[in-house]
């Protein structure tokens, strides 16, 4: 038996392999093309690239292909070969450098949001050293950036490496004004926690919606649900059990640290937290980890639910993005340090955060927003749609005191002041109210907690590294004027504090009162779609910070906004389409199959005996009766609305039209479908029940 240790890593090219494939020379290179994103000459990129190609023949290999992620959420990759003929008519394997370097998949497909006119299809795709090329069944994946040949990012990993070099040249600037020169780069870091649902595919192949849409359409409340919280933290069953492993393996394999994995609160809910790594990779190992969960799952029988609410009335499945700020040398800008000076520092850095979360509540909230997500954010369940910050009761006071000036109530009561006082070492918050937080400081990192499950983490790690760049910008630019540091930085944090502790809440984020405090006394923004809140990526506040900072042009903004109005309606017309379907092809008809044959044991009761009245059975054949009518009369009510929206005259007031009107109509139409359910007799039901598929895997 080989040892976790002996095959941790084992179809990455990652720095053991190269550092034992490549020459000195050509290792230095890339190496400083790896950590210092400078230039990488042809010659070491054809070096690398022999090197990659004899390493993954060896290991079975047979492709290769850029892999990237178009703006449809999922990765795409296209595989070519590595054979090239040979004159004595046999191959050998070839890859240039040129291939590692640039690709030209044929994307036309590929939503661009009007980027790429067609004439322009091919857009092209470059290398990313700084995540390394692993291997997927037979085939070398390099992760890759996409572009159009206008120069126009059509990816999500482009504006997100553009925006983490945005926060490293701001946060060197502070660092710098802090006396730190030796510091070359600082990076962000995420743990991504990943929620999901298994359902056995037996039953699942029984259900066009889960199918069609990722999601149940209609399901009664099974009589057990989440209630007893038995499941969380619970014993693992045998099946998931062996899910686990076998998926621990394959994301070992390729190097992704795979490290918790637990029972969640509903039924049939688990998650999955990888040990933090720097952003990018954290976002190519978490598509991947997606990726690898459903392939793990169908080798199982299983399959794994990513949706962000696969059964209304059961908790949702979210991804907790753990985020922090941190130095090459290691050093976590969002701890708090040992000296009176880091203190400092730590708390330019954290009032950086909060500004950002405060000036750009929208830009979060849209970073998040699916169609999907909708239905929970704003549940009782998850975070609500009001983004709020938790700082916990000791930090809170600690910046009450600098605020005020007055002395800071902790252990031992001391007067803040900046650049003299030691900061007490501030423990993670584990009360109830940090849990309802969607945007909780966890000791030396941020946890934003609005994320879908089945979102990619690059949107909403885009945003937060450039809102906080942003902060910094102007931090950096007022303190590098400033004759008195000091005094200077005492002025900003205390201003900071002051203009923006309405975005600080340490209360019950799930309360409805806090959402009234919220939107009606603090001005938060409560936006509850994505309808509402998509349109506001294009207000002049939000395009001015991320141009200006380099992270999007405004064409990809308007390409980004364009794309993600259309998947929302796409997705909630994908689902009314479902809805109407099955309604009248599987629920309706086996509701009058059941309404038939009650009628006709009536009847042959009465036949036994005249004077028996059949009390029961002529109410429940009225029911259904009634039932059956409502459900016409509601999918008739959907598909009309389906029809309206095609008058929209562009893709916002569409997206508005599908909130107003088919969400609210689909919501009608599940109601006696459901209720139809609990009047049916099992056997009658089309497909399987709520409880059928939360407690079906063994
Ligand atoms: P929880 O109780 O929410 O599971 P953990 O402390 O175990 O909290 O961390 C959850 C995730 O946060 C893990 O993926 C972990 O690696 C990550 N994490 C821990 N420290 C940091 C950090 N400094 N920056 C980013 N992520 C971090
Ligand atoms: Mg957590």
């Amino acid at each position: 038996m080989s040892t976790v240790s002996d095959y941790f890593g084992s179809s990455v090219f990652d720095d053991r392999v190269m550092r034992a494939s490549l020459s000195s020379d050509v290792y230095a290179s890339l190496r400083k093309t790896i950590d210092e994103g400078s230039e990488l000459d042809i010659s070491v990129a054809n070096a690398v690239a022999d090197a990659m190609k004899n390493w993954a023949v060896e290991k079975g290999a047979t492709h290769f292909t850029h892999w990237f992620q178009p703006l449809t959420g999922i990765t795409a990759e296209k595989h070519d070969s590595f054979i090239s003929p040979s004159p004595d008519g046999s191959v050998i394997m070839e890859f240039s450098g040129k291939e590692l370097i640039k690709g030209e998949p044929d994307a036309s497909s590929f939503p661009s949001g009007g980027l790429r006119a067609t004439f322009e299809a091919r857009g092209y795709t470059a290398w990313d050293p700084t995540s390394y090329a692993f291997i997927k069944g037979k085939t070398l994946c390099i992760p890759t950036a996409f572009c159009s040949y206008g120069g126009h990012a059509l990816d999500k990993k482009t504006p997100l490496l553009r925006s983490m070099e945005a926060l490293n040249r701001q946060a060197l600037r502070i660092l710098k004004l802090f006396g730190n020169t030796t510091t070359k780069r600082v990076v962000s870091s995420v743990g991504p926690e990943q929620e999901y649902f298994l359902v056995t595919k037996e039953m699942y192949d029984k259900r066009p919606d889960l199918r069609f849409t990722g999601r149940t359409l209609f399901g009664a409340k099974p009589p057990k649900g989440q209630e007893l919280d038995d499941h969380y933290f619970g014993v693992i069953k045998p099946g998931v059990a062996a899910f686990m492993e076998d998926l621990n393996d394959e994301l070992w394999k390729l190097g992704i640290l795979a490290k918790t994995e637990h029972n969640e609160v509903a039924p049939a809910q688990h998650e999955l937290a990888p040990i933090y790594s720097t952003t990018n990779i954290a976002t190519d190992h978490n598509q991947l980890t997606m990726e690898i969960m459903q392939k793990v799952a169908a080798k199982h029988g299983l399959v794994c639910l990513l949706h962000e609410k696969p059964f209304a009335g059961v908790n949702g499945s979210g991804k907790h993005n753990n985020w922090s700020i941190a130095t090459d040398k290691g050093q976590n800008l969002l701890s708090p340090g040992e000296t009176p000076y880091e203190n400092a520092q730590f708390l330019l850095f954290l009032c950086a955060v909060i500004k950002a979360v405060d000036d750009y509540q929208d830009l979060l909230r849209i970073s998040v927003a699916t169609a999907g997500n909708d239905h929970r954010l704003g549940a009782n369940e998850a975070p609500p749609a009001v983004i709020s910050i938790f700082l916990g009761d000791e930090l809170n006071a600690v910046l009450k005191a600098i605020e005020t000036d007055t002395p800071y109530q902790g252990t031992k009561k001391t007067q803040m002041k900046l650049g003299v006082d030691v900061l007490p070492k501030f423990n993670r918050d584990t009360t109830d109210r940090n849990r309802t937080s969607p945007f909780a400081f966890t000791g030396n990192k941020f946890e934003f907690r609005m994320l879908g499950s089945s979102n990619s983490i690059a949107c909403a790690n885009i945003m937060l590294n450039s809102a906080v760049a942003e902060s910094l910008r102007i931090y950096a630019d007022r303190l590098e004027k400033a004759k008195d540091f000091e005094k200077a930085l005492h002025d900003m944090i205390k201003k900071t504090i002051k203009d923006h502790k309405r975005i600080i809440f340490n209360g019950n984020g799930y309360d409805e009162a806090w959402i009234k405090e919220a939107t009606q006394k603090r001005g938060l923004l409560n936006y509850r779609t994505t309808a509402d809140c998509m349109p506001h990526l294009l207000d002049s506040k939000n395009v001015k910070m991320l141009t200006s900072l380099g992270v999007f042009t405004q064409d990809e903004l308007h390409s980004r906004r364009d794309i993600m109005l259309e998947n929302y309606c796409k997705s909630v017309v994908i689902e009314a389409n479902t809805m109407v379907d099955m309604a009248r092809t599987q629920i309706v008809p086996a509701i009058e199959r059941y309404a038939a044959d009650v009628a006709k044991a009536a009847s042959a009761k009465r036949a036994v005996s005249p004077y028996l009245k059949c009390a029961y059975e002529t109410g429940l054949v009225e029911k259904l009766s009634g039932l059956i009518d409502e459900i016409a009369q509601k999918t008739d009510k959907l598909e009309k609305a389906l029809l309206e929206i095609q008058s929209a005259k562009d893709i916002v007031e569409e997206s508005a039209l599908i909130r107003d009107t088919i969400l609210p109509a689909m919501s009608e139409t599940r109601v006696p479908c459901d209720e139809a359910e609990t009047l049916t007799a099992k056997s009658y039901w089309p497909f399987p029940t709520y409880a059928d598929l939360l407690f079906g895997v063994k």
